[in-house]
């Protein structure tokens, strides 16, 4: 077990740029090691999700698994990119480990498709149209690496009342 800090907001490395990982077998064999943590870290704090800069380090790296009970099946992606998105919206309240006992209402694409190399140095493709919850979970990811964080997409009315219902449930 290797769990670490996960930076939260407002951290400033949440907003430096990322960089893309080089394909490389010497390579692969840190992103093994980050990936591992990573891992570590998101079941350790019950997430269902990770990004690389969520705990300090710059690469283009998330680790996923959508499922919330059961088997364990991670994903991880490296260098992702979303490759279609479907026209339907749906509005779901998010979490995330860096707004730690926060929830945002958020209105994202229902469905998304994605690819990303993984731990072998393949390129894998995900086809999420049938599966919510992996889209949902990977477009909050991908934002991450692209320095978006949720309060970046609600307006004022949704952060007072987030703000609000948090602020009520930890007085209880
Ligand atoms: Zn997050």
């Amino acid at each position: 077990m290797m769990k670490l800090e996960v930076l939260e907001y407002p951290n400033s490395f949440l907003r430096e740029p990322t960089e893309a990982v080089n394909i490389t077998e010497e390579s692969l064999i840190e992103v093994r090691k980050l990936a591992r943590a990573m891992l570590d870290t998101m079941y350790a704090d019950n997430g269902a999700g990770l990004a690389a800069n969520q705990i300090g380090n710059k690469q283009k790296v998330l680790v996923i698994d959508a499922r919330f009970v059961g088997t364990k099946r991670p994903l991880v992606l490296i260098n992702p990119k979303l490759t279609w998105k479907s026209e339907e919206t749906s509005i779901m309240v998010e979490g995330c480990l860096s707004f730690p006992g926060i929830g945002f209402s958020i209105e994202r694409p229902e469905f998304v498709s994605f690819e990303a190399y993984d731990l072998t140095g393949r390129l894998q493709k995900y086809n999420g149209e049938k599966n919510p919850v992996l889209s949902r979970v990977f477009q909050h990811e991908l934002d991450h690496l692209n320095n978006i964080l949720m309060i970046d997409l609600i307006d004022d009315v949704e952060l007072q009342k987030s703000t609000k219902e948090n602020f009520d449930k930890e007085a209880v």
